[in-house]
């Protein structure tokens, strides 16, 4: 029997789940979804531009795509392009792997104003997401970076870095301009516990040591005697090879250097304050009763991103995941990725999530439903004037970006207006 999926996220997750589904069932036809006219999810769109390393993993999933038994539809959004009824009257079962896009709340006073945003948002700007404003307000000298996850580090380095250093990336025209015109001159990460508990991984925290004219500032109280036990339950190389940085940091002159990177800990944000827009933030040194205070123009919070719920698809509303066991949500419905499990660990982690939910979706076959009409989606969006675009149309695309990045020694220059996007696929 061919079997019809369909996937909903083109994003790592969804990709590597239709890889795997394709290699344990080849008797497959896989469709897979995106809102975005493009593909690649979070690497596109997350992953910072000066992270060639990771971004690179676009190749193996570009070959992924590459090989045909896995068709891309972009520019189609779920819910409304295409509802779960439609799905289910041409498709067997249907992954969503929809990532998770939000910052996480952080319900403190003050969290509103302006100059205080979300890690997510920033993000979405730097990576010239097309739903997002093309201008960011870079306007505050001293900045704080809420978090200490990779996230954190992506917004800290991000901000303090010279716009010049970051020519040789993908960044859109617009974020070039927009980062060269900053006047930030100190950038403060504050994390709530203690250098011992930091979630970042030792690659990207080194990185931190590496970037041009920024010196890192840390502060002896926040390394007491004994800070690092490396006998402590828990701890892991990576732990260990963190704490070295650090230390070897401690011990570094400062150069003079025009722009400096500050990471603070034991640091609770508690309010940000300011009565028009963010003029500071107070913070409880953690656990003590005691309160700080330090002047900031703009704060970042990076503590997390949260899963979006679906249209007819079950939530759960504290974990902003879709509800699931092992990937399963009901007759015919999987999730995969972050939208499965969270927004915790690396991009190759998702494949063994991916795993889990292929596995349970290959022993359901047999009580899977047959679909009305399957392999006739097209007809569908076609009716409804859905101007989508496909993999030839992402080949255009990309070879445009290409060719726009090469007349100014750049791998590639991003489109960044959704409309342009479509009209290049589709041209
Ligand atoms: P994360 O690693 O979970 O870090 C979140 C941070 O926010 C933690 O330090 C956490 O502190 C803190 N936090 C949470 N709630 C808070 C609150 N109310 N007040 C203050 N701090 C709070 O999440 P992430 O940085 O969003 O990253 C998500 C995943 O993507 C991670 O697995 C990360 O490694 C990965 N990623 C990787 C890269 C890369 O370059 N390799 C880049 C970006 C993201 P506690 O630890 O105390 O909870």
């Amino acid at each position: 029997m061919t079997l019809h999926v369909a996937i909903v996220g083109a994003g790592p997750a969804g990709i590597y789940a239709g890889n795997i589904l394709a290699h344990q069932y080849p008797d497959v036809e896989i469709d897979l979804f995106d809102s975005l006219p493009a593909p690649y999810g979070l690497i596109r769109y997350g992953v910072a531009p000066d992270h060639p390393r990771i971004k690179g993993i676009v190749n193996s999933l570009h070959e992924m795509l590459n090989d045909g038994k896995i068709r891309f539809y972009g520019n189609v959004t779920f819910g409304t392009d295409l509802t779960l009824s439609d799905i289910k009257q041409h498709y067997h079962a249907v992954i969503f792997a929809t990532g998770a896009i939000k910052d996480a709340k952080l319900d403190i006073p003050g969290i509103d104003l302006p100059g205080s945003y979300g890690a997510a948002d920033f993000v979405a700007w730097y990576d010239g997401h097309p739903d997002f404003p093309r201008t960011w307000p870079l306007e505050a000298k001293q900045v704080a970076v809420l978090g200490n996850g990779n996230v954190a580090l992506d917004v800290a380095r991000v901000l303090a870095k010279h716009a010049d250093d970051m020519l040789s990336t993908d960044i859109p025209a617009n974020v070039y301009e927009g980062l060269k015109a900053s006047p930030v001159t100190d950038v403060h990460v504050f994390g709530r516990r203690g250098p011992a508990n930091i979630k970042f991984t030792p690659i990207e925290l080194r990185e931190l040591g590496e970037v041009e004219d920024v010196d890192i500032v840390l502060y002896d109280e926040d390394f007491p005697e004994g800070w690092f036990d490396e006998d402590a339950e828990g701890v892991t190389n990576q732990h260990k090879v963190m704490a070295r940085i650090l230390e070897s940091w401690r011990d570094r002159e400062l150069t003079g250097a025009s722009r400096r990177l500050h990471l603070h800990f034991y640091s609770t944000p508690v309010a940000i304050l300011g009565d028009e827009k963010v003029t500071g933030i107070k913070f409880e040194r953690t656990g003590t009763g005691t309160f700080f205070e330090q002047d900031v123009q703009a704060v970042y919070r990076a503590i997390g991103y949260f899963g979006s719920e679906l249209p007819e698809v079950p939530f759960d509303e504290k974990l902003g995941v879709i509800s699931n066991h092992g990937g399963r949500v009901s007759d015919g419905v999987y999730a995969t990725g972050w939208i499965k499990r969270g927004p915790v660990g690396l991009i190759g982690h998702t494949k063994s999530d991916a795993t889990e939910t292929i596995e349970n979706l290959v022993a359901d076959i047999p009580k899977l439903a047959e679909p009305a009409s399957p392999g006739t989606v097209l007809e569908t969006l076609n009716a409804r004037g859905v101007q989508y675009t496909d993999w030839q149309g992402w080949l255009k695309l990309n070879a445009y970006e290409q060719s726009l990045g090469e007349k100014e020694n750049r791998e590639r220059i991003k489109v960044v207006d959704r409309d342009e996007q479509v009209k290049i696929s589709r041209g």
